[in-house]
């Protein structure tokens, strides 16, 4: 049990508030995969996969034991692992999670294993790929796909899909346009040898903000559901979903010339305080956010974090505000906070949010 003080807030109503955004901005019968990898981009992707259970049609996670995880706790939805090893495929089939088969290796792996075991129609997904070079069968491939599939009923197409490399980007529309128009010829190959229609997915996130009539039968949604668009129109739209906070451990008065944290990296100038919080390094906060770079919020004002930023704790200047040990610290509670935190430390959203370390107390408030 993780009673953590350090607690990240994952907020239900914001969670359906952007899951509604984006079904406003789909044909009613398209459905909704939620991406829930990474324990939900960081947060917990059993509990939010337990709130999102009746809203949406399918989850995704990337690995098997992430799908696992879902099904320990009683998660019903269809649910694809994106990139299954081979070792993984017998628990995958124990736990009834549906395999991306994404080349000859893995592809041959399953087939053999579903006949071994007399699977019958078990549901797969075939990826494509289509640019980004990653995971995925080529056009070539096809013939080959079809054929193996021919002489048996244990495995069942249940999707055909691909990724885009840059949705985000309208100058690459160009290329996002060729793999949309790439996916649309390949999957019409399928369809015609098939004898029944797979669902077809493309569209993440941004893919479905900038390209909605590509969403074909489902789309992908992960960064979206947890608050953040393309751009700062779109994530105004969307609520933030993740709420980091902690507490105040410890108070001291620093006196002029003496030193805080690790290397003496901050020498005081004068007479201040500070506040040592139970967040650091391995908790996700960088310490590019060290030495005056960043800054928590405490009795709404911003403290700077001061000297380097520890493995387990942060110290942060708390001269001019009036708060004592145990009172509330804010890491980031909106987007404009986790995006100046990510601009900080040199990367994206994704990447902060799912730095959030297991170490971390996860609560989801409905
Ligand atoms: C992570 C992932 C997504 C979700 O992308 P977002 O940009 O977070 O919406 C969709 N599809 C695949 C294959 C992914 O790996």
């Amino acid at each position: 049990m993780n009673n953590h003080v350090t607690i990240l807030e994952i907020d239900g109503s914001a969670l359906e508030h952007n899951l509604n955004y984006f079904k406003k901005k789909l044909n009613p019968k398209t459905k909704i995969l939620a991406v829930v990898k990474a324990f939900g981009y960081g947060g917990d992707g059993v509990k939010i996969a337990k709130f999102l259970e009746d809203k949406v049609d399918y989850f995704a996670v990337a690995y098997a034991h992430e799908g696992i995880a879902l099904r320990q706790e009683g998660v019903s939805n269809p649910i694809l692992v994106l990139h299954p090893q081979t070792p993984n495929l017998q628990s995958i089939v124990e736990y009834k999670l549906e395999p991306n088969l994404y080349n000859f290796k893995i592809f041959n792996a399953f087939l053999n294993l579903s006949r071994e075991i007399s699977l019958i129609n078990y549901p797969v997904h075939i990826k494509f790929n289509t640019g980004l070079n990653r995971l995925g069968f080529g056009e070539k491939d096809i013939p080959k796909i079809l054929s193996s599939l021919k002489q048996l009923n244990n495995i069942k197409i249940q999707s055909i899909f691909s990724h885009l490399a840059a949705s985000e980007d309208l100058e690459e529309k160009g290329f996002t346009l060729n793999q949309i128009h790439n996916f649309s010829n390949l999957s019409k190959q399928c369809y015609t040898q098939l004898g029944y229609k797979p669902i077809l997915h493309i569209l993440n996130t941004s893919g479905v903000v900038n390209y909605p009539d590509a969403q074909f039968n489902m789309v992908r949604i992960g960064i979206g559901l947890y608050g953040f668009g393309n751009d700062n129109i779109e994530t105004s739209k969307l609520k933030n979903t993740h709420n980091l906070k902690s507490i105040i451990s410890q108070i001291h008065e620093i006196k002029p010339g003496e030193t805080v944290g690790y290397n003496k990296a901050f020498i005081a100038g004068g007479f201040i305080k500070t506040a040592t919080i139970p967040i650091g390094h391995a908790d996700g906060i960088s310490r590019k956010l060290g030495n005056n770079k960043g800054h928590v919020l405490i009795k709404k004002q911003k403290a700077e974090i001061i000297g380097n930023v520890c493995m387990d704790m942060i110290m942060v200047d708390v001269t001019k505000i009036n708060c004592a040990e145990g009172d509330e610290v804010i890491i980031f509670n909106t987007q404009e906070m986790i995006q100046n935190i990510s601009c900080i430390s040199q990367t994206i959203p994704y990447e902060t949010l799912t730095s959030i370390s297991q170490r971390v107390q996860k609560t989801l408030k409905k």
